[in-house]
């Protein structure tokens, strides 16, 4: 197959890793600087030209779309979707993940469970926005945010309106979160790639730190997870449209509730942590799944 990875660069990890997985398997590919990649979008022949030339149908696209260029990047991906190349996951189901309260709605309404959330715009609203969660300790988090920038812990009531009335300020969307304790500074990165849970690794987070973030110092260990984790994993990646992601959980008294779920999940901390190669299983899903046309959602809303 001709397989196109959408990556601002050929050395990363996930990326490489991508690349030696699809060649190993006898295919071609041709990684992509997504903000190098450019269309005319009313042409009644989709096209997407690449540094002064026109890209050929691909079989399938890999979108490695950092989260600064979403917008870009899964406009780029629309396009190749209505060439019709199988998008490992489709625009729309990124776009979707990247907004922490929309998906938090989407998992909602299908009953997954999670830590209580609010939303709210006018700093009037504070006080009973910090009682519907449950009241402090509690995490305040940009809706946009990544790597556990823009996630706060507000021990106290105090803290918490004042954190939330200073992003108000700002002009800035913020969710305020129920706080796990019981989690430990600890959450549980599920790999799902079709419908299995394919890996999956516990991150602590360093002391003194309450985010486990790798990025954050967390450390990534081998984790034994319960049938009830992989089945709350596979549901949501699902609820999202997402062939492969980086589903989060926290690990509390009433079970695993769903923190995030990433649509370009990094594959080294879980490849180290684990030993699997992850890399391998996306592409044998692509050859499984890859046919022409074959987008659920047709790149639309
Ligand atoms: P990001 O997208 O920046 O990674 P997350 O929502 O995943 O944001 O939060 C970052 C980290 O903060 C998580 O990995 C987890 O360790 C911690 N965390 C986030 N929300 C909660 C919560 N409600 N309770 C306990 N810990 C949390
Ligand atoms: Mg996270």
């Amino acid at each position: 197959m001709q397989i196109a990875i959408l990556s601002r660069n050929k050395k990363l990890y996930s990326t490489r890793r991508l690349i030696e997985a699809a060649e190993a398997r006898g295919h071609e590919v041709q990684v992509l600087d997504v903000l190098r990649c450019y269309m005319d979008v009313v042409s009644s022949k989709p096209q997407v030209h690449f540094k002064g030339e026109c890209l050929p149908n691909y079989d399938a696209v890999i979108p490695r779309i950092g989260a600064s260029v979403t917008f870009y990047g899964t406009a780029i991906l629309r396009q190749f979707e209505m060439m019709g190349a199988f998008p490992l996951c489709e625009s729309v189901a990124i776009s979707r993940s990247r907004d922490k309260l929309r998906s938090l709605q989407l998992l909602a309404r299908k009953g997954v469970g999670l830590p209580n959330t609010g939303f709210a715009h006018d700093p009037d609203d504070i006080q009973d926005l910090i009682q519907m969660c449950g009241g402090a300790p509690l995490v305040i988090k940009l809706l946009e945010g990544t790597q556990g920038i823009g996630v706060v812990l507000a021990e106290t009531k105090k803290a918490a309106e004042s954190v939330i009335e200073a992003f108000m300020g700002l002009q800035v969307n913020i969710m305020v979160q129920e706080y796990i304790k019981e989690a430990k500074g600890a959450d549980i990165r599920c790999l799902v790639v079709g419908d299995k849970v394919v890996a999956a690794m516990k991150r602590q987070a360093q002391p003194g730190e309450f985010r486990s973030n790798l990025h954050r110092g967390g450390s990534a260990s081998l984790v034994k997870i319960t049938p009830g984790e992989r089945a709350t994993a596979v549901k949501a990646a699902k609820i999202m449209g997402l062939n492969v992601a980086g589903v989060d959980l926290l690990r509390s008294e009433r079970g695993p509730l769903v923190m995030e779920v990433n649509s370009s999940p990094g594959l080294h901390g879980i490849e180290q942590a684990t030993q699997k190669d992850v890399a391998t299983m996306i592409i044998e899903f692509i050859e499984k799944n890859a046919k022409p046309h074959r987008t659920k959602t047709k790149g639309k809303g």
